[in-house]
């Protein structure tokens, strides 16, 4: 795997011949940005031949045929120029250019309060901006006393690790699991892959460009996440096997009592100055509630903990739910399947996305890594789109007269575009359509990526979509409420997760006895998501109100939380402070704000549960802020939004 910050990784060395094959597979928008490098040239920013608006998962600007083979034939003359002239580059474009660059690249105007951002993002100056630049011999004497245990090894376990690694302060993490990976080690099921580009699904300072699909199966994501563990050295410093099962604030020396135990049952207590919580928010498998569950006597087993042993070859299988994962696994499963009954509660409403399983060929390959800034202004052209554009389209209208199947007129635009994807798929089947358009307003619950797999595995002989609801289990089989009874060999569950239970089933006790599962129940509340009245120096990633549901990836928000924690230790070190906790009024007059925010919020609707809501149907999981907002706000703790204590 090539990962590196350089801008053009790797010099050309080709014959003309195979770097015109390989442009031949270039995304011309990122190709153009790549010549303005190479030349030091901004007429090509004023030509007539420009990309039109970026939409998600198109990355060809939507530019016709001529006019792509024309900036092609134009790259190629560059190419030439630059490999013959010893790939040398000349100086770097200018702010403005920059930011003029990124205008022309998306067709709209980038406003200039999201430049810093898509800066830090790209790192076009190689540098890895949120990183705290905290010279790791500062302070050598305070950081060798004080001690952060991290809970979780997965993408911001892991993430943690390599920040507190780059600040010389120690630490432990601990994990459950045999190994790292969190959530792409656990989720192990047929079909499982990510579903954000993943080209923009990477740490932004560890760049892959060998990623095999846009959008890539488990395996290899477990991979990457390996290989950064393995090169930032966080293996050395994990304890595997080992489960939090507790953690006691003590308010003698402001320290935090952590109590582990390992596999074989031994039970230790360490001391931590602070705990940070990279638990993720999808960890923890739910079942079904339906009678009869425990007296099924074939194999039965969660997606998040799938049992491969089993050859579904023949075999009748039953599938309970139809969330993201259902749709990956489905399609997998009715390939092998004797017979496959899906359970359906609620249809999910899904995005065309033609590139879902699509591998990366060479020749795109080759331009990532060849390039001049080629990988990252590809990364910039990824992101912008699912930035914050869509958040608007998301606020409930509170005139509009269709409230119950949209929430605004743009909504009701999409839920027309979804719905005839589905019925061109399902041809002429009413019975079908009827049951796999949902009822209430698109972007109601997680939007899912399809390529068309799974209502073409539905509409296969061997599969059925049952919507009747669950009556009860038996030892043999599932029956429906109808009173049919489906004979089932296999029973799998891809019924989600405890995503309401934060940091859960460990007892976290914070200041005064304040037990954090207790205060919380299933409406948990955090500032910023991160850190929570009376539990000091407890710090949360991918905490409450943080999921993202418009826009941006999940390792984007934890590089931002992440930088304003490190921001929290720097400022405890600095200050010589034993303690920091926020304050009540701080946290209680985001919260406020963050109510008031979220209930105008599609996800907020009425018409459907998702795992977004807590049992009251208030919304606890998701942020409904702009990116460009919560990364602001997370640049760096305020120290008066704080209490301290020496
Ligand atoms: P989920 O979205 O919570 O879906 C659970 C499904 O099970 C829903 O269809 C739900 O129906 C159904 N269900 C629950 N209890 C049921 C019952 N008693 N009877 C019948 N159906 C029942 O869980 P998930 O699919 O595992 O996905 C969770 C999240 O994980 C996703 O939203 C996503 O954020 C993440 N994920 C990501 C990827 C990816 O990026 N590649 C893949 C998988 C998961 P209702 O809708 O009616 O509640």
């Amino acid at each position: 795997m090539t990962r590196d910050l350089q801008p053009a990784a790797l010099p050309i060395r080709e014959d003309d011949d195979a770097i015109a094959k390989a442009l031949e597979r270039a995304s011309i928008p990122t190709l153009m940005m790549s010549m303005v490098h190479l030349t030091g040239d901004t007429r090509l920013l004023r030509g007539a031949i420009r990309p039109r608006k970026a939409i998600m998962s198109e990355v060809q600007g939507g530019m016709p045929k001529e006019e792509k083979a024309a900036v092609r034939a134009q790259a190629l003359e560059i190419l030439k120029d630059y490999r013959d002239g010893g790939c040398r580059l000349p100086p770097p474009p200018s702010p403005d250019t920059i930011h003029q660059m990124m205008s022309f690249m998306v067709g709209e105007e980038v406003p200039a309060e999201y430049v810093p951002m898509m800066m830090e993002e790209m790192a076009l100056d190689g540098k890895d901006a949120r990183d705290v630049h905290w010279d790791r011999d500062r302070l050598t004497e305070a950081k060798r006393d004080f001690h952060v245990v991290v809970i979780g090894s997965g993408m911001s376990g892991i993430l943690t690790a390599i920040r507190l690694e780059q600040a010389g302060i120690p630490y432990t993490v601990i994990e459950k699991n045999d190994s790292v990976g969190g959530t792409w080690l656990e989720n192990a099921y047929p079909g499982c892959r990510v579903d954000i580009a993943n080209h923009f699904y990477c740490y932004s300072f560890e760049p892959n460009h060998d990623w095999p699909q846009f959008f890539s199966q488990q395996k290899d994501l477990l991979q990457y996440l390996e290989h950064c563990a393995t090169k930032y050295g966080v293996r050395e410093h994990t304890r595997f096997r080992t489960e939090v099962v507790a953690a006691h604030f003590d308010e003698g020396d402001s320290s935090w009592q952590v109590r582990v135990r390992s596999r074989d049952g031994r039970e230790e207590t360490l001391r931590a100055n602070a705990v940070i919580s990279a638990v993720g928010q999808l960890n923890r498998p739910k079942l079904p509630d339906v009678p009869g569950l425990e007296t099924f006597r074939g194999p039965a087993f969660h997606t998040a903990q799938w049992e491969s042993e089993h050859d579904l070859e023949g075999v009748r299988v039953a599938v309970i739910g139809t969330g993201a994962s259902a749709l990956q696994l489905v399609p997998e499963v009715a390939k092998v399947a004797g017979r496959l009954v899906v359970f359906q509660r609620s249809a999910a409403w899904m995005v065309p996305n033609p590139n879902y399983h699509a591998n990366v060929s060479d020749g795109k390959k080759w331009c990532l890594k060849h390039l001049p800034y080629y990988a990252r202004w590809y990364r910039f052209l990824l992101f912008w789109p699912g930035s914050d554009g869509l958040l608007p389209s998301l606020v409930i209208d509170p005139d509009w007269p269709h409230p119950d199947r949209s929430i605004n007129e743009l909504n009701e635009g999409m839920r027309q575009i979804f719905t005839n994807y589905m019925k061109a798929q399902v041809g002429n089947d009413p019975e079908l359509l009827a049951k796999v358009v949902p009822p209430y307003p698109p972007f109601g619950k997680r939007m899912l990526q399809d390529n068309g797999s799974w209502l073409a595995a539905l509409k296969r002989d061997n599969v059925e979509l049952v919507t009747e609801g669950i009556a009860e289990i038996t030892a043999d089989a599932v029956i429906a409420r109808d009173g049919t009874r489906y004979p089932t060999d296999v029973l799998v569950f891809a019924t989600g997760f405890h995503a309401n239970k934060f940091l859960w089933p460990m007892e976290i006790v914070g200041r005064g006895g304040v037990v954090l599962g207790e205060r919380w129940a299933d409406d948990p509340r955090a500032y910023l998501g991160i850190t929570v009245p009376d539990f000091p120096n407890l710090y949360c990633l991918y905490g409450p109100a943080t999921n993202l549901a418009h826009a941006g990836s999940i390792i984007f928000h934890s590089e931002c939380q992440l930088r304003y924690i490190m921001g929290c230790l720097k400022a405890l070190l600095e200050g010589g402070f034993a303690a920091m906790e926020v304050r009540r009024d701080v946290h209680d007059a985001f919260n406020e704000k963050l109510d008031a925010t979220l209930a105008r919020m599609v996800w907020s609707h009425p018409g459907m549960t998702s795992w977004y809501k807590n049992s009251k149907g208030r919304v606890t999981t998701t942020s409904p802020w702009r990116l460009v907002d919560y990364w602001r706000w997370t640049m760096e703790p305020d120290p008066g939004d704080y209490d301290w204590t020496h």
